[in-house]
């Protein structure tokens, strides 16, 4: 994610950065998609603000029954950059209570990839459904109970009903 430029940034001039490029490593994903949008660096005093639209497609495993889905993340940017190194440690030093600065620089070309991993990482569903009413595994046997109920689901008794079921035994 390189992009020449910097000598014009520096000058105060906004830059706009057209992506369409597999997602960078580090997010612990599997893509899709490649990224695509566009992100604006606007030079705002000593920082640079990132603005703008992107979106990938992320293969995540459904939080009920493992099956792995396909969702597409939308996400708006709105983030501070600064013009240092990426690989350079003291650019991730905290300031303050605010989110550092992601830094944009490698060597003298501008990289996004690191600004566009933060994004994606914290764009990620805590919790994602292959479909909103999927029906999950069987806690039991592990059947995945969209394909149709399982051999133990005829002998499971609900909790609540389990006393007046042990009544009616007893009869
Ligand atoms: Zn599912
Ligand atoms: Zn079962």
């Amino acid at each position: 994610m390189l992009y020449t430029g910097l000598n014009s940034l520096r000058k105060g001039r906004t830059l706009r950065c057209v992506l369409d490029t597999p997602c960078p490593e580090g997010t612990g994903e599997t893509f899709a998609s490649n990224v695509e949008g566009e992100i604006a660096l606007v030079p705002a005093g000593r920082t640079i603000m990132a603005q703008g639209e992107v979106r990938v497609t992320v293969r995540l495993e459904c939080a009920r029954c493992l099956a792995f889905h396909d969702t597409e993340l939308q996400i708006t940017v709105e983030r501070e950059c600064s013009l240092e190194q990426i690989d350079d440690p003291e650019a991730y030093s905290e300031s303050g209570d605010d989110l550092p600065p992601i830094p944009i620089l490698s060597g003298d070309e501008i990289d996004l990839s690191e600004l566009v991993r933060q994004l994606v990482i914290i764009s990620l569903p805590p919790r994602s459904l292959c479909r909103p009413d999927c029906r999950g595994l069987c806690p039991q046997c592990g059947a995945d109970l969209n394909e149709g109920p399982c051999k133990c689901e005829a002998e499971e008794v609900d909790p609540r009903l389990a006393p007046l079921k042990a009544l009616l035994e007893d009869r």
